[in-house]
């Protein structure tokens, strides 16, 4: 692979700056943060800065500015819209920032770095008998600076809101490598325009996160099921149930369909169905409250009245944690064990959970009509409303009709989306996947301010360029 030359001056400096283990130019490390995770694309770098620390890496922010140098800010790669794989920049990797600096237990708050893992602010929160709640599959890898500048959701956001939510105060490097130190562990703190929300969601385009302050909760004991459910319908009227019933105790509310559940355990021998049913969907709800035996009982009343009302044909509730995670496991699986079709298209989409039993007959039946032999996979959390909507071919097809028409029917699930006052991006983010779409989508007025906020914050368009809003 060949990568741009340096700035030889720039390069020297750099190198003065960031010491041995800060300035990578090596092929291994440069191929290792150009890769991104499901290897779709290739890109590529001419230097990798590891800073270990605010100053270091405000200070090679500063030099970049002084050289014109793009840099892409990259936490855990596991980013899913080509936002934090670098196509020529210079990468900062936070990957050596990775201390947890504060955990004040009387206020529920805690400050990290943001190249720490998210499971790291998970058990430094634990340590000190509290909750940090945000949850999603690449949480060993996914980093603090990562999840923040996603806006990331995950399988607790139905009570505990996205990133953004459990955001309390930023440390952040701006474009010019100056430090706004904006950390605290405030809830009310109105002095006008709230800047952290600025740099939440923003995918590195405006500034360098390089640590947090984050809300704890008090810890919760959970309680599981696994119900068996005949439409989508159903599966919606049961959300309202149970939350009629259990209220803002329901944590989590995954949806996934009896066909994602064949292809895993196809694959994989040691997984199998907790309670097989020839139904079409299957629901995977948690509860949380302080004690287990409560939330259980809310649970236990609910799926009383769940099948009382024809929504839910059948249930298990997880007897213990073992085999709770094993529910989970499935549903976490799903997203590997695409791998055993030939073509799977994969989405991102949310519309209000009001809508999803339309959008999802009115799509699979314009996708099917299009490109007969299709198989639809939509699974996700549909508390929020946000599906993971795929049209997968089977690997065996004889005359395989999805390969060279990804573009056809990423068109027709998101003008579905759209056309169910939904998001075609609902917690990954936009990168350089989404943002020509997206720029086509939201109003002129929203895209002059958002590139008003970039040119004020990075008048020279340096910070992740092409990402999220193009400048052009
Ligand atoms: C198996 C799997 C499951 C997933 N499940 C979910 C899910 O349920 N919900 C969900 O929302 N996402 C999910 N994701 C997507 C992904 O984990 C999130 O987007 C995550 O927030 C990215 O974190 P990261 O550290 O890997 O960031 P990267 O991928 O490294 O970067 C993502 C973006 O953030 C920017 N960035 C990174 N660090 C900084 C920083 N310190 N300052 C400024 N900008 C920065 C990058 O430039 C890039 O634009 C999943 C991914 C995988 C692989």
């Amino acid at each position: 692979m060949t990568y741009p030359d340096l700035h030889p001056e720039f390069r020297d400096r750099a190198e003065k700056l960031l010491g041995p283990k800060g300035f990578r130019t090596d092929d291994e490390t440069r191929d290792a943060v150009s890769a991104p995770w499901r290897g779709t694309y290739q890109g590529h770098t001419p230097l990798v800065a590891r800073p270990n620390s605010t100053e270091m890496c405000a200070a090679f922010v500063r030099l970049c500015a002084e050289y014109g140098v793009a840099v892409t800010p990259q936490g855990g790669n596991t980013g899913l819209v080509d936002a934090g794989t670098p196509h020529g920049e210079v990468t900062l990797s936070m990957g050596r920032m990775t201390e947890v600096r504060a955990v004040d237990a009387i206020n529920n708050s805690l400050t990290i770095e943001a190249g720490a893992p998210l499971v790291r602010a998970q058990e430094a929160a634990d340590q000190h008998n509290r909750l940090f709640p945000l949850s999603l599959g690449s949480e060993g890898t996914a980093t603090i600076g990562g999840l923040i500048s996603t806006n990331a959701g995950g399988v607790a956001v139905l009570r505990y809101g996205m990133m953004r939510d459990l955001l309390l105060g930023l440390e952040v490097v701006l474009a010019n490598g100056e430090i706004w130190d904006g950390l605290s562990g405030l809830r009310k703190n109105n002095t006008g325009y709230d800047l952290k929300h600025v740099f939440a969601g923003a995918e590195g385009t405006l500034g360098i996160i390089t640590a947090a302050t984050l809300k704890l909760f008090p810890k919760v004991a959970k309680s599981t099921a696994w119900i068996s459910c005949e439409t989508a319908q159903h599966v919606v009227d049961l959300l309202a149930l149970v939350r009629d019933h259990a209220g803002d105790t329901v944590t989590s509310f995954e949806m996934i369909p009896a066909n994602a559940i064949e292809m895993i355990c196809a694959e994989n021998l040691a997984i199998r169905d907790p309670n097989p049913s020839p139904l079409a969907w299957r629901v995977l709800c948690e509860i949380s409250m302080a004690r287990e035996d409560h939330a259980r009982e809310v649970l236990e009343t609910a799926l009383a009245a769940a099948f009382e009302h024809g929504l839910a044909s059948d249930a298990v509730i997880a007897e213990n944690l073992t085999q709770a995670r094993s529910f989970w496991t499935i549903r976490e699986t799903i997203p590997l064990s695409k791998r055993a079709y030939g073509t799977a298209v994969n989405h991102d989409v949310s519309v209000p959970v009001s809508h999803i039993p339309d959008f999802l007959a009115q799509t699979e039946t314009e996708i099917c009509n299009a490109f007969p032999g299709s198989e639809i996979i939509a699974f996700g959390h549909v508390g929020d409303g946000n599906l993971h909507y795929s049209a997968c071919e089977p690997k065996s097809a004889t005359m395989p009709v999805l390969a060279n028409h990804e573009r056809a029917i990423t068109d027709i699930v998101h003008r579905q989306a759209m056309s169910h006052d939904g998001s075609i991006s609902a917690e990954h983010g936009v990168g350089r996947l989404k943002r020509d779409e997206l720029a086509s989508l939201r109003s002129p007025a929203a895209t002059q301010a958002m590139k008003a906020i970039k040119r004020a914050l990075d008048p020279q368009g340096l910070m992740n360029p092409n990402r999220v809003v193009s400048m052009d």
